[in-house]
């Protein structure tokens, strides 16, 4: 028989997920210098992962990595089968028993539980699912969100909660020039939101904006970004981590936030109005979300292992739509389509370069960028 990887016997691997890492993947293997053929296989009828789902279409310079997803796709050595579910439509067993390997990347797509008391009360979402929706996910288009009252509440302080904080707050005549989904942009269009409170459980200094996102939250039209003078009070400890901050980062987004706190806000604007050390620990309200209410945290730990702990304080914000969830979690085919083979261990990372075409024989790997 030809040696594995040879013109004679190619490779036959599928990568589960058409996301980034399944194309990163896909490249890779096409670059490794062995004979192979991969099947990119994917549950929803398009590619592209999140880079289409995800990535915020007011942002479509992110989008154009798909430019470079196009051109792997096109290879000859590469199929694409949409609209296959692994785990529902094909099991993995019968992926493993047609192919030499199986990839699987098939990203992050479940909300954690927050555990939040309310938190599945009508105008409690998580960010996904706006996120989503708002970019015309097949599975989500028939979300509705309620924008009729005037103030909104997000937690957490990363780009995905810029990205959620952005769409509700710019001018819907912006938005109209993007590729954001037609039943996003009408609903959006009679939105009276008029307050944003975008809520983080540690300081100032701590948040996961990019500084270029945060920035451009500063920048909208029609809008005021502001922050309490108190809240950007730093210990010493602070300080101490903004000094040693590896790129930067940290100490810009806390320029930025000084910046907000010092603008006169100009009336008749929307608001964002950021909020630190604050943990959501109750949601409130009959037959819809009225009120999210917070503990005050403290931090505790080393400099930059931090944790953040509550006190006895608190807070509530009134709201009638609120963002109280949005991490992700790994997703993998359903564990019962895997049967768990004892090789399976859904920890590992292993990158697809430099190896010899044998070693990847009967191997299953699961890739997370
Ligand atoms: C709201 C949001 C905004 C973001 N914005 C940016 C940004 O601006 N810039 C940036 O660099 N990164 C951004 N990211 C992060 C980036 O999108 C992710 O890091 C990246 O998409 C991860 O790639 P992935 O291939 O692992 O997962 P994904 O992009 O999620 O792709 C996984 C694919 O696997 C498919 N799949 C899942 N299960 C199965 C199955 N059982 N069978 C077949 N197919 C399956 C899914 O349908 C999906 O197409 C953003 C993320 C989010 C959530």
């Amino acid at each position: 028989m030809a040696r594995v990887g040879s013109a004679g016997n190619p490779l036959t691997v599928a990568v589960v997920g058409s996301g980034p890492s399944g194309f990163y993947a896909a490249e890779a293997l096409l670059n490794a210098g062995i004979d192979v053929r991969i099947h990119l296989i994917e549950k929803l009828p398009v590619p592209f992962g999140l880079v289409r789902y995800g990535v915020a279409p007011d942002h479509p310079k992110l989008k154009q990595v798909s430019l470079v997803f196009d051109r792997i796709a096109q290879d000859a050595r590469v199929r694409y089968f949409g609209n296959v579910n692994v785990g529902c439509d094909v099991t993995l067993d019968e992926l493993k028993s047609t192919h030499q390997a199986v990839v699987l990347c098939c990203g992050a797509e479940l909300d954690r539980d927050l555990n939040l008391p309310g938190e599945d009360l009508p105008g409690s979402h998580t960010a996904t699912e706006f996120v989503a929706w708002y970019n015309g996910h097949p599975h989500f288009r028939d979300r509705s969100f309620d924008f009729s009252s005037e103030v909104a509440v997000i937690i957490g302080q990363g780009n995905v909660a810029a990205d959620v904080c952005r769409i509700l707050a710019k001018p819907v005549d912006e938005l109209r020039s993007t590729d954001i989904a037609k039943h996003a942009l009408e609903q959006l269009a009679c939105s009276r939101i008029r307050e944003i409170h975008v809520v983080g459980r540690r300081g100032p200094t701590q948040t996961k904006f990019s500084s270029k996102e945060l920035r451009e939250l500063g920048r909208l039209s029609n809008c005021s970004a502001r922050v309490s003078e108190e809240e950007l009070i730093l210990a010493a400890i602070d300080q101490a981590e903004l000094s040693l901050d590896p790129d930067g980062n940290a100490a810009q987004c806390y320029q930025l936030f000084q910046q907000f706190a010092h603008e006169a806000p100009a009336a008749g604007k929307r608001v964002i109005q950021f909020h630190f050390l604050k943990s959501p620990c109750l949601i409130l309200g009959e037959s819809r979300v009225k009120v999210v209410a917070f503990v005050q945290n403290e931090l505790t730990g080393e400099p930059f292992n931090r944790v953040a702990q509550a006190t006895k304080a608190t807070m509530e914000l009134s709201c009638g739509l609120c963002f109280p969830k949005h991490r992700l979690q790994r997703t993998a085919p359903r564990r019962r389509a895997l049967r768990r083979p004892s090789w399976f261990d859904p920890q590992r990372k292993r990158s697809c370069v430099g190896r010899s075409a044998e070693s990847y024989v009967r191997t299953l790997y699961v890739r997370m960028d």
